[in-house]
């Protein structure tokens, strides 16, 4: 089988199986080989590791994961590309495809017999309509991770990476960076994909930390908060966290929490960084924890 990653024999290949892109999955193919070989580069991906890769479209980067890797899962959700990657994906017989939506599929049982439990790597140019689910997904489940090398669109890859208080900063940026440490390894132009996005892209390596920046008695408390937060960005923490459907806080309980922590109570949810947050997040839960 020939070597995908260029745009001819992507050509090839969509017209001989008649395949349509479906925009509902966020279908970009990569047809740039350079693009490719940076992404395997900044992943580390070497002849030891196992490898989930999410999406594994015509096959283009599984194929460079094959040749890699000692063994590669690729889970993809549509069934018109299972075929073609039964092809594509001929003569690597250390890479297996799973039909499925990863967002169903139970990762910590992957890791465990795919990898005895040892942290997996996760390799990806991601459905861009469901990137933050995914990507939350994977650290939520408490998965041993070595590292996440996502392609992602470039504005999410800058939220990834931005500082508190900066305009980029979000409940995104906050939740990436409890759990991991984001490098940018390349920008990567509408071009180099089949059909063009209408965004720039950016491939993104997120090295997964083995303890959180921050200690926090009630995560879930934490991110709530966070959420809240940045979901009301105009209007002051207190009036944000009061107004919170997540939340269920008298404005009188969260004026105390602002004021053991420090904090005015017309300080601006998004000015604040990890460390305030799990400071507050503790004081809310003392309020139910007398
Ligand atoms: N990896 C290929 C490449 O780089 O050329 C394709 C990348 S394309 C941006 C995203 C891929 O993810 C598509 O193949 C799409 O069908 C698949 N996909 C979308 N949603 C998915 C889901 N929930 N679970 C698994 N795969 C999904």
């Amino acid at each position: 089988m020939a070597k995908l990653g260029n745009p001819q024999e992507t050509i090839r290949i969509l017209q001989k199986h008649d395949f349509h892109f479906q925009k509902k999955f966020g279908q970009n193919f990569l047809i740039d080989p350079r693009v490719l070989d940076k992404i395997i580069e900044a992943a580390g991906v070497d002849s030891g590791d196992f490898v989930l890769e999410i999406g594994p479209g015509l096959g283009t980067m599984t194929q460079c994961l094959g040749e890699r890797a000692r063994r590669v899962l690729a889970v993809e959700i549509d069934k018109n590309l299972i075929p073609i990657l039964r092809e594509t994906l001929a003569d690597y017989d250390n890479v297996e495809i799973l039909h499925g939506d990863i967002l169903k599929q139970d990762i910590q049982a992957i890791a465990d017999s795919y990898n005895g439990g040892e942290p997996i790597k996760v390799v990806a140019n991601l459905p861009y309509y469901i990137t933050t689910p995914i990507i939350m997904s994977l650290f939520e489940s408490r998965v041993p991770l070595a590292n996440v090398t996502v392609m992602v669109q470039k504005e999410v890859a800058d939220r990834m990476r931005a500082l508190p208080g900066s305009r980029e900063c979000g409940a995104l940026s906050l939740a990436v960076q409890y759990y991991a440490k984001p490098y940018l390894a390349a920008n990567v132009p509408p071009n180099c994909f089949m059909p063009r996005p209408k965004v720039g892209s950016a491939v993104v390596r997120l090295d997964c930390l083995a303890r959180p920046p921050v200690q926090v008695r009630d995560e879930k408390l934490m991110f709530r908060l966070i959420r809240a937060s940045f979901n009301q960005r105009r209007k002051t923490l207190l009036n944000g966290l009061a107004n919170s459907a997540e939340l269920d806080f008298s404005k009188e309980e969260i004026r105390r929490a602002l004021e053991e922590r420090n904090l005015p109570p017309a300080v601006r949810g998004e000015t604040l960084g990890l460390e305030e947050f799990a400071g507050l997040a503790d004081e809310f839960w003392r309020l139910r924890h007398p």
